[in-house]
């Protein structure tokens, strides 16, 4: 990972001080001229939200949901961490599941989105694992993608650069799985009022294709019909 990346033609990186200034003055730009068009939408919010999805993506920088989804404050309530990882219920009561348990109790929203992105650093290196032996952590938390890693490598008879396309694709559908897992959310899909999306945004394109649980694959979102990964409720009739 490490070696790709100085391979690549970055720009000369900006200095710490630089990097504050640019931070410190694009919030002097939202208090004095954003902030005030958009008063009213801040003085609604300011006492409550009601977020029409919960957005789970990677932690990379270059994945903005409110950007991609042309969201305004209080629209999404988003978790992000490396790799886009849903820990199984049960298994680490960390932010994800805490957030996933209150966006769904206490929240209601009715749309969990999922989404990974193309050139996912941490789906390289879930790949080469080598990259990770300085970092323990990201070591242990991307275990949680240990499922797509080996449909990935049984089924496309290699793990590497070139199959690295499908392992996004996968992690999202593993993430996905391992969602369904926590209980908020299976009763809520049992009964129909809750709608699950796997997709993979792909930065250098702006295009997003979205899993079909139906079909079993990956379908642009921006087609004729709206992919979703929801089940088949199985109470929503039974009343
Ligand atoms: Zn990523």
């Amino acid at each position: 990972m490490r070696k790709r990346q100085s391979k690549k033609k970055l720009p000369p990186r900006e200095t710490a001080e630089e990097a504050l200034i640019q931070i410190v003055e694009g919030f002097k730009k939202f208090r004095e001229v954003v902030f005030p068009e958009q008063q009213e939408l801040f003085k609604r919010l300011a006492s409550s939200q009601q977020p029409r999805a919960m957005f789970i993506t990677c932690a990379d920088a270059r994945v903005v949901p409110e950007l991609i989804t042309q969201s305004s404050p209080g629209d999404l309530f988003i978790t992000r961490n490396v790799g886009n990882v849903v820990p199984p219920y049960g298994q680490n009561n960390g932010g994800v599941s805490t957030a996933i348990e209150y966006a769904v109790m206490a929240l209601n929203v009715q749309h969990i989105v999922v989404c990974g992105h193309s050139n996912c650093g941490a789906m390289r290196a879930v790949i080469d694992q080598n990259t990770l032996e300085t970092m323990p952590t990201v070591k242990a938390w991307l275990r949680h993608c240990e499922v797509a890693r080996t449909v990935v490598a049984e089924n496309c008879g290699c793990l590497n650069e070139e199959t690295l396309d499908v392992l996004i694709e996968e992690n999202v559908i593993a993430q996905l799985d391992h969602l369904r897992t926590h209980p908020s959310v299976a009763s809520r899909l049992a009964s129909g009022h809750l709608f699950i999306h796997g997709w993979v945004y792909d930065i250098e394109t702006g295009a997003i294709k979205a899993f079909d649980d139906e079909i079993g694959n990956f379908l642009p979102l921006d087609g004729d019909i709206t992919p979703t990964a929801t089940p088949r409720s199985r109470f929503i009739d039974r009343d």
